[in-house]
């Protein structure tokens, strides 16, 4: 029988999803959501329900493995290990320097800020482009995950009550252009109002893939398919801003206005295809 209080620190996957599957604590990394999420009064500890599970002491999940085709994060890696990873790639690198602040970024993990589910999750955009993977791993085994298919609403995800993310697997795309906006109300320490994450291939002066994906402008972050393939048919640009607009939906919050993020995340998808001189 394990308390409601009790803290629970396994050195050993099996260990940790042994304890996941008989207890249903909560994954903690980082803290950095979760501590802010539980928060007691002034001077008192963070108040988190029910046994907690803490992840960073499992060797098994703190390696960053490179293939030919991806890269292969672990959920023990923290943001400060992603980045003096020479792979990790570029649009992901972008993302990741621009969370928070140093001191949050030795803590937190991507992990995290993909399990936390928020639309303005700022790894997350870039891990649409990317057609990320996620590793969701119980005593039963290891499922696999398009990243796209893991959120099913804010703060909601298809993560099972027996389960932990334990990797993160980016495929690798060929040289091409990237873009990265983040716009928050200040350089370090800002959750989002949007971000948005680009790419596109360019062979022969022909655009070959192109993928934009924007955060915090519906209940989960998105890709803007049918603006990519109106790209790819090489469309006008009128007829591409057209498509975004049409499923760009943002709400109003404490961060910022529907108006405002509608405008900037249309702004952000202009601006890339202005670097890509499509008119
Ligand atoms: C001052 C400050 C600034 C911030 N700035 C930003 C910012 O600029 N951009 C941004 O995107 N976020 C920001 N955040 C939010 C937060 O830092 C990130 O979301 C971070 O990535 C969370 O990672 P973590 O390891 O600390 O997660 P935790 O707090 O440990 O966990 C977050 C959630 O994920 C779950 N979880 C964690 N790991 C796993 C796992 N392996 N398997 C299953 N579930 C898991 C937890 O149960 C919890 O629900 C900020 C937070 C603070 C306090």
């Amino acid at each position: 029988m394990v308390a409601s209080t009790e803290t629970l620190r396994p050195r050993d996957l099996d260990e940790a999803l042994a304890l996941r599957t008989r207890t249903g604590a909560t994954p903690f990394f980082g803290g950095t959501d979760l501590m802010v999420r539980h928060r007691g009064y002034t001077g008192t500890g963070p108040k988190i329900p029910g046994p907690v599970l803490f992840l960073d002491a499992i060797e098994q999940l703190q390696s960053i493995t490179v293939a030919d085709a991806a890269i292969t994060i672990g959920a023990g890696v923290t943001m400060t290990q992603m980045l003096d990873h020479p792979d990790i790639p570029p649009l992901l690198r972008d993302a990741v320097e621009l969370v928070a602040a140093p001191g949050i970024r030795n803590r937190a993990s991507m992990a995290g800020n993909i399990c936390n589910a928020s639309p303005a999750g700022d790894t997350i955009p870039p891990l649409y482009v990317h057609d990320a993977d996620v590793v969701l791993t119980s005593l039963l085994g290891s499922r696999t995950v398009p990243i796209t298919e893991f959120f099913t609403g804010p703060g909601a995800t298809v993560l099972a009550a027996d389960e932990i993310l334990t990797a993160v697997t980016v495929p690798v795309l060929p040289a091409g252009v990237w873009y990265y906006r983040k716009v928050g109300t200040r350089k370090a320490n800002a959750l989002s109002k949007l971000s948005a994450a680009g790419y596109a291939r360019v062979d022969n002066g022909t655009i070959t893939d192109f993928r934009f994906s924007v955060g915090a402008v519906a209940p989960t972050v998105i890709r803007l398919g049918e603006a990519e393939r109106r790209v790819l048919e090489g469309a006008r640009r009128d007829a591409v801003m057209e498509a975004a607009a049409a499923v760009i939906r943002p709400i109003d919050d404490q961060r910022s206005t529907a108006a405002y993020r509608r405008t900037v995340a249309l702004n952000s998808l202009g601006e890339f295809l202005n670097k890509l001189e499509i008119t």
